[in-house]
Protein backbone atom coordinates (compact mmCIF):
# COMPACT_ATOMS: atom_id res chain seq x y z
CA UNK A 1 0.00 0.00 0.00
CA UNK A 2 1.29 3.70 -0.96
CA UNK A 3 2.59 5.49 1.95
CA UNK A 4 3.87 9.40 1.06
CA UNK A 5 4.58 12.38 3.17
CA UNK A 6 4.79 15.91 3.01
CA UNK A 7 8.17 16.68 5.01
CA UNK A 8 8.29 20.68 5.37
CA UNK A 9 10.80 22.40 7.44
CA UNK A 10 9.06 24.98 9.55
CA UNK A 11 10.84 27.58 8.44
CA UNK A 12 8.71 29.93 6.65
CA UNK A 13 5.11 30.27 5.28
CA UNK A 14 4.39 27.51 2.51
CA UNK A 15 5.12 28.90 -1.00
CA UNK A 16 3.84 27.72 -4.20
CA UNK A 17 6.69 24.78 -5.14
CA UNK A 18 6.07 23.38 -0.87
CA UNK A 19 2.49 23.55 -2.19
CA UNK A 20 2.78 21.85 -4.97
CA UNK A 21 5.26 19.01 -3.73
CA UNK A 22 2.38 18.44 -1.05
CA UNK A 23 -0.08 18.38 -3.62
CA UNK A 24 1.28 15.83 -5.66
CA UNK A 25 1.80 13.61 -2.68
CA UNK A 26 -1.63 14.53 -1.89
CA UNK A 27 -2.71 12.99 -5.10
CA UNK A 28 -0.96 10.70 -5.43
CA UNK A 29 -2.27 8.81 -2.15
CA UNK A 30 -5.67 9.73 -2.79
CA UNK A 31 -5.32 8.15 -6.61
CA UNK A 32 -4.00 4.75 -5.26
CA UNK A 33 -5.88 4.38 -1.89
CA UNK A 34 -3.05 4.79 0.05
CA UNK A 35 -1.98 7.20 2.83
CA UNK A 36 -0.47 10.68 3.07
CA UNK A 37 1.56 11.80 6.44
CA UNK A 38 2.67 15.41 7.43
CA UNK A 39 5.59 15.21 9.49
CA UNK A 40 8.12 18.79 10.41
CA UNK A 41 11.33 18.75 9.75
CA UNK A 42 12.33 21.25 12.23
CA UNK A 43 16.13 20.35 13.04
CA UNK A 44 17.15 23.88 11.99
CA UNK A 45 16.21 25.04 15.60
CA UNK A 46 17.12 29.03 14.58
CA UNK A 47 15.24 28.69 11.99
CA UNK A 48 12.29 27.12 12.44
CA UNK A 49 9.71 28.05 14.48
CA UNK A 50 5.65 27.09 15.38
CA UNK A 51 4.37 29.97 13.54
CA UNK A 52 5.29 29.01 10.52
CA UNK A 53 4.43 25.03 11.04
CA UNK A 54 1.08 26.81 12.05
CA UNK A 55 1.19 28.46 8.70
CA UNK A 56 1.79 25.51 7.12
CA UNK A 57 -0.40 23.41 8.25
CA UNK A 58 -3.65 26.11 8.04
CA UNK A 59 -2.17 26.58 4.25
CA UNK A 60 -2.86 23.06 3.63
CA UNK A 61 -6.10 23.05 5.43
CA UNK A 62 -7.16 25.50 2.91
CA UNK A 63 -6.11 23.84 0.22
CA UNK A 64 -8.46 21.04 1.83
CA UNK A 65 -4.74 18.27 1.87
CA UNK A 66 -5.98 16.54 4.48
CA UNK A 67 -3.78 13.88 6.22
CA UNK A 68 -4.35 10.83 7.28
CA UNK A 69 -1.32 10.72 9.93
CA UNK A 70 1.17 13.15 11.30
CA UNK A 71 0.96 16.04 13.03
CA UNK A 72 -2.15 17.10 14.49
CA UNK A 73 -3.79 13.77 12.81
CA UNK A 74 -1.82 11.47 15.57
CA UNK A 75 -0.97 7.76 14.34
CA UNK A 76 1.12 4.65 15.32
CA UNK A 77 4.84 6.57 14.25
CA UNK A 78 4.75 9.46 16.04
CA UNK A 79 6.04 11.98 17.29
CA UNK A 80 5.98 13.53 13.99
CA UNK A 81 8.28 16.31 14.69
CA UNK A 82 11.84 15.58 14.27
CA UNK A 83 13.06 17.81 17.49
CA UNK A 84 11.13 15.30 19.13
CA UNK A 85 12.43 12.49 17.68
CA UNK A 86 16.48 12.97 18.70
CA UNK A 87 16.96 10.11 20.56
CA UNK A 88 15.84 7.61 17.99
CA UNK A 89 18.26 9.21 15.75
CA UNK A 90 20.99 9.14 18.24
CA UNK A 91 20.28 5.38 18.84
CA UNK A 92 20.69 5.09 14.85
CA UNK A 93 23.78 6.70 15.02
CA UNK A 94 25.18 5.10 18.00
CA UNK A 95 24.37 1.79 15.98
CA UNK A 96 26.67 2.66 13.18
CA UNK A 97 29.44 4.27 15.10
CA UNK A 98 29.12 0.81 16.51
CA UNK A 99 29.33 -1.27 13.04
CA UNK A 100 31.65 0.66 11.90
CA UNK A 101 29.99 2.59 8.98
CA UNK A 102 30.50 6.05 10.79
CA UNK A 103 33.17 7.80 12.27
CA UNK A 104 33.40 10.66 15.13
CA UNK A 105 35.48 13.54 12.91
CA UNK A 106 36.80 16.30 15.09
CA UNK A 107 38.34 18.76 12.02
CA UNK A 108 37.57 22.13 12.66
CA UNK A 109 35.64 24.25 10.39
CA UNK A 110 39.34 26.16 9.38
CA UNK A 111 40.82 22.86 8.54
CA UNK A 112 37.38 21.98 6.27
CA UNK A 113 37.77 25.45 5.00
CA UNK A 114 41.49 24.92 4.29
CA UNK A 115 40.69 21.61 2.24
CA UNK A 116 37.56 22.83 0.08
CA UNK A 117 39.76 25.44 -0.86
CA UNK A 118 42.50 23.28 -1.76
CA UNK A 119 39.87 21.04 -3.76
CA UNK A 120 38.63 23.98 -5.77
CA UNK A 121 41.96 25.41 -7.09
CA UNK A 122 42.68 22.09 -8.67
CA UNK A 123 39.11 22.22 -10.05
CA UNK A 124 37.47 19.05 -8.06
CA UNK A 125 34.39 19.06 -6.58
CA UNK A 126 34.87 20.40 -2.87
CA UNK A 127 34.36 17.03 -0.33
CA UNK A 128 35.48 15.64 2.92
CA UNK A 129 38.62 13.70 1.92
CA UNK A 130 38.13 11.31 5.46
CA UNK A 131 40.90 12.67 7.08
CA UNK A 132 39.64 11.18 10.57
CA UNK A 133 38.32 7.98 8.81
CA UNK A 134 41.41 6.15 11.02
CA UNK A 135 42.49 8.26 13.79
CA UNK A 136 44.77 6.69 16.11
CA UNK A 137 43.57 5.88 19.88
CA UNK A 138 46.21 8.76 20.68
CA UNK A 139 45.09 11.69 17.92
CA UNK A 140 41.22 10.84 19.09
CA UNK A 141 42.47 11.21 22.86
CA UNK A 142 44.44 14.70 21.88
CA UNK A 143 41.33 16.07 19.99
CA UNK A 144 39.02 15.31 23.06
CA UNK A 145 41.61 16.59 25.82
CA UNK A 146 41.56 19.76 23.24
CA UNK A 147 37.96 19.93 23.98
CA UNK A 148 37.26 19.60 20.29
CA UNK A 149 33.86 17.75 19.88
CA UNK A 150 33.52 15.58 16.81
CA UNK A 151 30.46 15.15 14.54
CA UNK A 152 29.74 11.88 12.98
CA UNK A 153 30.34 10.97 9.66
CA UNK A 154 28.98 7.93 7.27
CA UNK A 155 31.91 6.24 5.71
CA UNK A 156 30.76 6.77 1.83
CA UNK A 157 32.04 3.52 0.26
CA UNK A 158 34.72 3.84 -2.62
CA UNK A 159 34.54 3.17 -6.12
CA UNK A 160 30.73 2.72 -6.50
CA UNK A 161 28.16 4.16 -8.40
CA UNK A 162 24.77 5.07 -7.32
CA UNK A 163 21.72 4.63 -9.58
CA UNK A 164 18.60 6.40 -8.55
CA UNK A 165 15.70 4.89 -10.42
CA UNK A 166 13.67 8.54 -10.79
CA UNK A 167 9.76 7.88 -10.87
CA UNK A 168 10.26 11.04 -12.72
CA UNK A 169 14.03 11.59 -14.17
CA UNK A 170 14.41 7.76 -15.08
CA UNK A 171 18.03 6.08 -14.16
CA UNK A 172 20.82 9.10 -12.91
CA UNK A 173 23.97 8.02 -11.17
CA UNK A 174 26.00 9.25 -8.98
CA UNK A 175 30.00 8.43 -8.55
CA UNK A 176 30.44 7.60 -4.40
CA UNK A 177 33.91 9.04 -5.19
CA UNK A 178 32.61 12.65 -5.65
CA UNK A 179 30.37 12.79 -2.61
CA UNK A 180 32.91 12.28 0.35
CA UNK A 181 31.96 11.18 3.84
CA UNK A 182 29.15 13.11 4.94
CA UNK A 183 27.81 14.26 8.07
CA UNK A 184 24.77 12.27 9.95
CA UNK A 185 25.33 13.77 13.57
CA UNK A 186 26.41 17.06 14.22
CA UNK A 187 28.74 17.52 17.48
CA UNK A 188 25.71 19.15 19.38
CA UNK A 189 23.69 15.93 18.69
CA UNK A 190 21.29 17.16 16.37
CA UNK A 191 21.05 15.13 12.70
CA UNK A 192 21.25 16.41 9.07
CA UNK A 193 18.15 16.30 7.32
CA UNK A 194 20.18 13.14 4.59
CA UNK A 195 20.20 11.26 8.11
CA UNK A 196 16.81 12.01 9.58
CA UNK A 197 14.96 12.13 6.60
CA UNK A 198 15.82 8.50 5.64
CA UNK A 199 15.20 6.93 9.84
CA UNK A 200 11.50 8.49 9.16
CA UNK A 201 10.88 7.65 5.81
CA UNK A 202 12.20 4.39 7.16
CA UNK A 203 10.17 3.95 10.47
CA UNK A 204 7.27 6.03 9.29
CA UNK A 205 6.94 3.31 6.08
CA UNK A 206 7.00 5.46 3.56
CA UNK A 207 6.58 3.92 -0.05
CA UNK A 208 7.36 7.13 -2.46
CA UNK A 209 9.36 9.73 -2.02
CA UNK A 210 7.66 12.76 -4.37
CA UNK A 211 9.71 15.94 -3.55
CA UNK A 212 11.32 19.11 -5.12
CA UNK A 213 14.41 18.41 -8.01
CA UNK A 214 16.55 20.46 -6.10
CA UNK A 215 16.73 17.06 -3.52
CA UNK A 216 17.63 14.83 -6.14
CA UNK A 217 21.61 15.22 -5.35
CA UNK A 218 20.80 14.15 -1.63
CA UNK A 219 19.55 11.08 -2.74
CA UNK A 220 22.23 8.85 -3.50
CA UNK A 221 23.56 10.02 0.15
CA UNK A 222 20.05 8.53 1.36
CA UNK A 223 20.24 5.52 -0.50
CA UNK A 224 23.48 4.80 0.90
CA UNK A 225 22.37 4.77 4.17
CA UNK A 226 19.11 2.66 3.25
CA UNK A 227 21.81 0.12 2.02
CA UNK A 228 24.30 0.74 5.46
CA UNK A 229 20.95 0.27 7.77
CA UNK A 230 19.90 -2.72 5.65
CA UNK A 231 16.43 -1.03 4.82
CA UNK A 232 14.33 -1.07 2.07
CA UNK A 233 14.70 1.92 -0.43
CA UNK A 234 11.60 3.55 -1.16
CA UNK A 235 10.39 5.21 -4.88
CA UNK A 236 11.78 8.23 -5.76
CA UNK A 237 9.81 10.97 -8.10
CA UNK A 238 11.96 14.52 -8.00
CA UNK A 239 9.07 17.02 -9.57
CA UNK A 240 11.00 20.17 -11.33
CA UNK A 241 11.93 23.31 -10.85
CA UNK A 242 8.67 26.20 -10.95
CA UNK A 243 10.15 28.84 -12.45
CA UNK A 244 8.98 32.42 -12.87
CA UNK A 245 7.81 34.01 -16.50
CA UNK A 246 11.30 35.21 -16.83
CA UNK A 247 12.33 31.65 -16.65
CA UNK A 248 14.83 32.21 -13.98
CA UNK A 249 13.82 30.60 -10.39
CA UNK A 250 10.33 30.98 -8.93
CA UNK A 251 11.36 33.80 -6.02
CA UNK A 252 9.90 36.61 -4.04
CA UNK A 253 10.91 39.16 -7.28
CA UNK A 254 7.88 37.25 -9.52
CA UNK A 255 5.38 38.69 -6.79
CA UNK A 256 3.44 36.86 -4.31
CA UNK A 257 4.97 33.09 -3.49
CA UNK A 258 3.46 32.30 -0.52
CA UNK A 259 0.06 30.13 -0.23
CA UNK A 260 -1.26 32.82 2.72
CA UNK A 261 -1.07 35.81 -0.07
CA UNK A 262 -3.27 33.95 -2.31
CA UNK A 263 -5.65 33.32 0.19
CA UNK A 264 -5.25 36.93 1.51
CA UNK A 265 -6.02 38.21 -2.28
CA UNK A 266 -8.93 36.20 -2.74
CA UNK A 267 -8.01 33.39 -4.75
CA UNK A 268 -10.11 30.42 -3.80
CA UNK A 269 -8.43 26.91 -3.23
CA UNK A 270 -9.99 25.31 -5.76
CA UNK A 271 -8.81 27.61 -8.46
CA UNK A 272 -4.82 26.99 -6.77
CA UNK A 273 -5.29 23.54 -6.47
CA UNK A 274 -6.19 23.36 -10.04
CA UNK A 275 -3.29 25.49 -11.14
CA UNK A 276 -0.80 23.90 -8.66
CA UNK A 277 -1.78 20.21 -10.16
CA UNK A 278 -0.71 21.62 -13.82
CA UNK A 279 2.97 22.75 -12.80
CA UNK A 280 4.92 19.66 -13.95
CA UNK A 281 1.81 17.65 -14.73
CA UNK A 282 -0.93 17.30 -17.29
CA UNK A 283 -2.99 14.47 -18.04
CA UNK A 284 -2.98 14.72 -21.63
CA UNK A 285 -5.47 16.88 -23.73
CA UNK A 286 -6.51 20.62 -24.14
CA UNK A 287 -8.63 20.52 -20.92
CA UNK A 288 -7.22 22.43 -18.18
CA UNK A 289 -9.87 23.01 -15.94
CA UNK A 290 -9.77 19.96 -13.26
CA UNK A 291 -11.69 19.91 -9.48
CA UNK A 292 -9.90 17.96 -6.77
CA UNK A 293 -11.90 15.13 -7.32
CA UNK A 294 -10.80 14.88 -11.20
CA UNK A 295 -7.17 15.44 -10.35
CA UNK A 296 -7.40 12.40 -7.72
CA UNK A 297 -8.78 10.15 -10.23
CA UNK A 298 -6.41 11.21 -12.95
CA UNK A 299 -3.28 12.00 -11.09
CA UNK A 300 -0.47 9.34 -12.30
CA UNK A 301 3.60 10.16 -11.95
CA UNK A 302 4.33 8.86 -15.15
CA UNK A 303 2.62 12.43 -16.55
CA UNK A 304 4.90 14.17 -14.39
CA UNK A 305 6.90 16.53 -16.55
CA UNK A 306 11.30 16.38 -16.59
CA UNK A 307 10.93 19.85 -18.03
CA UNK A 308 10.84 22.91 -15.67
CA UNK A 309 7.15 24.44 -14.91
CA UNK A 310 6.56 28.09 -15.49
CA UNK A 311 4.48 29.77 -13.58
CA UNK A 312 2.15 31.75 -15.20
CA UNK A 313 0.39 34.25 -13.13
CA UNK A 314 -2.51 34.98 -16.11
CA UNK A 315 -3.06 31.15 -16.00
CA UNK A 316 -4.00 31.02 -12.44
CA UNK A 317 -6.20 34.59 -12.76
CA UNK A 318 -8.08 33.01 -15.85
CA UNK A 319 -8.41 29.92 -13.66
CA UNK A 320 -9.26 32.17 -10.50
CA UNK A 321 -11.87 33.87 -12.55
CA UNK A 322 -13.60 30.73 -13.83
CA UNK A 323 -14.10 29.66 -10.27
CA UNK A 324 -15.35 33.01 -9.22
CA UNK A 325 -18.08 32.79 -11.83
CA UNK A 326 -18.90 29.36 -11.65
CA UNK A 327 -18.97 29.17 -7.62
CA UNK A 328 -22.15 29.61 -5.69
CA UNK A 329 -23.58 32.70 -5.36
CA UNK A 330 -23.45 33.24 -1.74
CA UNK A 331 -20.10 31.63 -1.23
CA UNK A 332 -18.49 34.22 -3.53
CA UNK A 333 -20.73 36.78 -1.49
CA UNK A 334 -19.11 35.70 2.00
CA UNK A 335 -15.88 35.91 0.67
CA UNK A 336 -15.98 39.26 -1.11
CA UNK A 337 -17.83 40.86 1.96
CA UNK A 338 -14.63 41.31 3.79
CA UNK A 339 -13.27 42.99 1.09
CA UNK A 340 -15.53 45.09 1.07
CA UNK A 341 -15.64 46.30 4.50
CA UNK A 342 -11.65 46.56 4.87
CA UNK A 343 -12.30 49.18 1.36
CA UNK A 344 -14.81 50.65 3.78
CA UNK A 345 -17.67 50.21 1.33
CA UNK A 346 -19.78 48.74 3.79
CA UNK A 347 -19.80 49.15 7.87
CA UNK A 348 -22.16 48.06 10.48
CA UNK A 349 -24.35 44.84 10.61
CA UNK A 350 -25.29 43.06 7.57
CA UNK A 351 -29.10 42.51 7.89
CA UNK A 352 -31.04 39.90 5.44
CA UNK A 353 -31.94 42.74 3.23
CA UNK A 354 -28.00 44.51 3.00
CA UNK A 355 -27.36 40.75 2.65
CA UNK A 356 -29.62 40.35 -0.44
CA UNK A 357 -28.24 43.67 -2.42
CA UNK A 358 -25.07 42.45 -1.48
CA UNK A 359 -25.63 39.22 -3.61
CA UNK A 360 -27.04 41.20 -6.57
CA UNK A 361 -24.15 43.70 -6.24
CA UNK A 362 -21.70 40.54 -6.63
CA UNK A 363 -23.71 38.81 -8.82
CA UNK A 364 -23.35 42.35 -10.99
CA UNK A 365 -19.21 42.08 -11.26
CA UNK A 366 -18.38 39.00 -10.21
CA UNK A 367 -17.59 38.18 -14.01
CA UNK A 368 -14.62 40.82 -13.86
CA UNK A 369 -12.55 39.58 -11.42
CA UNK A 370 -9.65 37.48 -11.47
CA UNK A 371 -9.80 37.90 -7.29
CA UNK A 372 -11.76 38.81 -4.74
CA UNK A 373 -9.66 41.64 -4.14
CA UNK A 374 -10.36 43.21 -7.36
CA UNK A 375 -13.99 43.58 -6.24
CA UNK A 376 -13.18 46.84 -4.57
CA UNK A 377 -12.28 48.46 -8.18
CA UNK A 378 -15.43 47.92 -9.44
CA UNK A 379 -18.28 48.63 -6.98
CA UNK A 380 -17.38 51.60 -6.46
CA UNK A 381 -19.68 52.97 -9.11
CA UNK A 382 -22.83 51.77 -7.10
CA UNK A 383 -21.31 53.10 -3.27
CA UNK A 384 -20.21 56.83 -4.95
CA UNK A 385 -22.59 59.95 -4.76
CA UNK A 386 -21.91 60.25 -8.51
CA UNK A 387 -19.82 59.10 -11.16
CA UNK A 388 -18.54 61.51 -13.99
CA UNK A 389 -17.37 60.29 -17.13
CA UNK A 390 -14.03 58.66 -16.60
CA UNK A 391 -12.19 59.56 -19.80
CA UNK A 392 -12.47 60.61 -23.44
CA UNK A 393 -14.47 57.80 -24.94
CA UNK A 394 -17.12 57.95 -22.15
CA UNK A 395 -17.56 61.82 -22.58
CA UNK A 396 -17.76 61.89 -26.00
CA UNK A 397 -20.88 59.10 -25.61
CA UNK A 398 -22.42 62.03 -24.10
CA UNK A 399 -22.07 64.52 -26.89
CA UNK A 400 -24.64 62.61 -29.09
CA UNK A 401 -27.91 64.83 -30.78
CA UNK A 402 -29.89 61.98 -29.18
CA UNK A 403 -28.82 61.82 -25.67
CA UNK A 404 -31.24 64.31 -24.27
CA UNK A 405 -33.84 62.79 -25.15
CA UNK A 406 -32.56 59.49 -24.06
CA UNK A 407 -31.62 60.37 -20.44
CA UNK A 408 -35.06 61.96 -20.46
CA UNK A 409 -37.12 59.00 -20.94
CA UNK A 410 -35.75 57.39 -18.42
CA UNK A 411 -35.56 59.57 -15.89
CA UNK A 412 -38.88 60.25 -16.06
CA UNK A 413 -39.32 56.38 -15.53
CA UNK A 414 -38.11 56.15 -12.49
CA UNK A 415 -39.63 59.01 -11.34
CA UNK A 416 -42.48 57.19 -11.30
CA UNK A 417 -41.06 54.19 -9.39
CA UNK A 418 -40.14 53.59 -5.17
CA UNK A 419 -38.79 50.17 -6.12
CA UNK A 420 -37.18 48.49 -8.81
CA UNK A 421 -36.03 44.76 -9.24
CA UNK A 422 -34.15 43.11 -12.26
CA UNK A 423 -37.54 41.92 -13.89
CA UNK A 424 -38.83 45.78 -14.51
CA UNK A 425 -35.25 46.90 -15.15
CA UNK A 426 -34.90 44.69 -17.67
CA UNK A 427 -38.18 45.72 -19.02
CA UNK A 428 -37.81 49.50 -18.76
CA UNK A 429 -34.58 48.90 -20.74
CA UNK A 430 -35.88 46.79 -23.38
CA UNK A 431 -38.56 48.90 -24.47
CA UNK A 432 -37.01 52.24 -24.62
CA UNK A 433 -35.22 52.02 -27.73
CA UNK A 434 -38.60 51.37 -29.64
CA UNK A 435 -40.28 54.16 -27.37
CA UNK A 436 -37.82 56.46 -28.64
CA UNK A 437 -37.02 55.41 -32.39
CA UNK A 438 -33.46 54.71 -31.46
CA UNK A 439 -30.87 51.79 -31.98
CA UNK A 440 -29.97 50.07 -28.95
CA UNK A 441 -26.58 51.02 -28.55
CA UNK A 442 -27.57 54.93 -29.16
CA UNK A 443 -30.05 54.12 -26.05
CA UNK A 444 -27.84 52.17 -23.78
CA UNK A 445 -24.40 53.44 -24.02
CA UNK A 446 -25.35 57.39 -23.05
CA UNK A 447 -27.40 55.46 -20.22
CA UNK A 448 -24.35 53.43 -19.06
CA UNK A 449 -21.82 56.46 -18.74
CA UNK A 450 -24.58 59.04 -17.35
CA UNK A 451 -24.72 55.81 -14.44
CA UNK A 452 -21.74 54.58 -13.96
CA UNK A 453 -19.04 57.31 -15.84
CA UNK A 454 -17.92 54.10 -17.82
CA UNK A 455 -18.29 52.44 -21.32
CA UNK A 456 -17.62 49.16 -19.65
CA UNK A 457 -19.13 47.08 -16.71
CA UNK A 458 -21.91 45.26 -15.41
CA UNK A 459 -25.55 44.98 -17.63
CA UNK A 460 -27.75 47.74 -16.99
CA UNK A 461 -30.38 45.26 -15.89
CA UNK A 462 -28.19 45.07 -12.95
CA UNK A 463 -26.86 47.87 -12.27
CA UNK A 464 -30.42 49.69 -11.89
CA UNK A 465 -32.20 47.84 -9.19
CA UNK A 466 -28.56 48.29 -7.36
CA UNK A 467 -28.25 51.72 -7.53
CA UNK A 468 -32.56 52.09 -7.00
CA UNK A 469 -34.63 54.76 -9.10
CA UNK A 470 -33.82 57.94 -7.08
CA UNK A 471 -30.10 57.71 -7.28
CA UNK A 472 -30.38 56.72 -11.40
CA UNK A 473 -33.04 59.58 -11.91
CA UNK A 474 -29.96 62.14 -9.73
CA UNK A 475 -27.61 60.63 -11.83
CA UNK A 476 -29.27 61.11 -15.04
CA UNK A 477 -30.67 64.57 -14.40
CA UNK A 478 -26.56 65.76 -13.73
CA UNK A 479 -25.70 63.61 -16.90
CA UNK A 480 -27.97 65.86 -18.51
CA UNK A 481 -26.18 69.28 -17.12
N1 LIG B 1 12.54 19.25 4.87
C1 LIG B 1 12.87 19.06 3.48
C2 LIG B 1 12.46 20.30 2.72
O1 LIG B 1 11.59 21.02 3.16
C3 LIG B 1 12.18 17.84 2.96
C4 LIG B 1 12.76 17.27 1.75
C5 LIG B 1 12.21 15.89 1.49
O2 LIG B 1 11.02 15.82 1.13
O3 LIG B 1 12.93 14.93 1.67
O4 LIG B 1 13.01 20.59 1.68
Amino acid sequence: RVKVRFAPSPTGPLHIGGARSALFNWLYARHTGGSFLVRMEDTDRERSSRESEENILAALRWLGLDWDEGIGAGGPNGPYRQTERLDIYRGYAQQMLDAGLAYHCYCTEEELTAEREALLAKGEMPRYLGRCRNLSPQERARCEAAGRRPVLRFKVPAGQTVVVHDQVRGAVSFDCDGIGDFIIMKSDGIPTYNFAVVVDDHLMGITHVIRAEEHLPNTPRQILLYRALGWPEPEFAHVSLILGADRTKMSKRHGATSIEQYQELGYLPEALVNFLALLGWSPGGEDEVFSPEQLKELFTLDRVAKSPAVFDLEKLNWLNGHYIRQCPLERITDLAIPFLQKAGYITGEITPERYARLKSLVAAVRDYLSNLAEITQHVDIFFAQETPPVDDEARAVLTGEQVPAVLAALREKMVALNELDEETARMILKKLPRELGLGGKKVYMPLRVALTGRTHGPELYQVLPLLGPEKVAGRLARAAG
